[in-house]
């Protein structure tokens, strides 16, 4: 189990690696989701933001960050004045992972193998858009760069060495922004926020 096998010859191309994301089968995940939906961006980019997994929209359109979590994320970069159009945006696990509920597909969270499994691309992206530093979002995303022991909570607002040396700052995602109401959700919007203008501010 592992994605390692289906890394091209050429892991150094980033149009190379997508493709063959494409054929991934190191997991289970591949078999109950549309397509493999790999990161998005320009190579070189100063920030690279992780998430979990895509989402059912994500799943259905093969991009990442699309769905309402896409939405609030946009809205929580353009008030850390962070421009989307030069980010490189990905997720630690490439394919969906859902139940089925009434007719809807409710996003199930990737086991510890299946992160583990899908690492490589991860890796494979970090290495080929060699950004300045990654923002890891939520606790799987972070745990897939720092390991399976990370608490998110305990690291917020500090930088953190992760593969290669390369700095990440831990947020929450946008997804646990969307889950909270009233007030709650009011101050986790704003610790994104500010999580985001301490990575800008980082690598300014
Ligand atoms: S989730 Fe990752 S490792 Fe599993 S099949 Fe998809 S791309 Fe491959």
């Amino acid at each position: 189990m592992g994605a390692e096998e289906y890394l091209p010859e050429d892991p150094g191309d980033l149009e190379a690696l997508r493709r063959a994301s494409m054929g991934c089968r190191g997991c289970g995940l591949y078999r109950d989701a549309t397509q493999t939906v790999f990161g998005r961006g320009t190579v070189g980019a100063r920030l690279l933001l992780v998430g979990e997994q895509p989402g059912d929209r994500e799943d259905r359109q093969g991009q990442p960050f699309v769905g309402p979590a896409g939405t609030l994320l946009d809205r929580a970069l353009d008030e850390a004045g962070i421009d989307r159009g030069k980010l490189f945006l990905t997720n630690a696990v490439k394919h969906f992972k859902w139940v089925p509920s009434g007719g809807r597909r409710l996003h199930k969270t990737p086991s510890a193998r299946e992160r583990a499994a899908c690492r490589p691309w991860l890796l494979a992206e970090l290495r080929v858009v060699a950004p300045a530093l990654v923002v890891g979002l939520g606790a799987t995303a972070c745990q897939s760069l720092l390991g399976s022991g990370f608490r998110l909570s305990h690291h917020r607002q500090e930088l953190v060495d992760g593969p290669g040396g390369l700095p990440v700052v831990a947020t929450i995602h946008p997804s646990a922004v969307l889950r909270m109401t009233g007030a709650d959700r009011s101050r986790a919007f704003d610790g994104l926020v500010e999580d985001l203008r301490f990575a800008s501010t980082a690598v300014s």
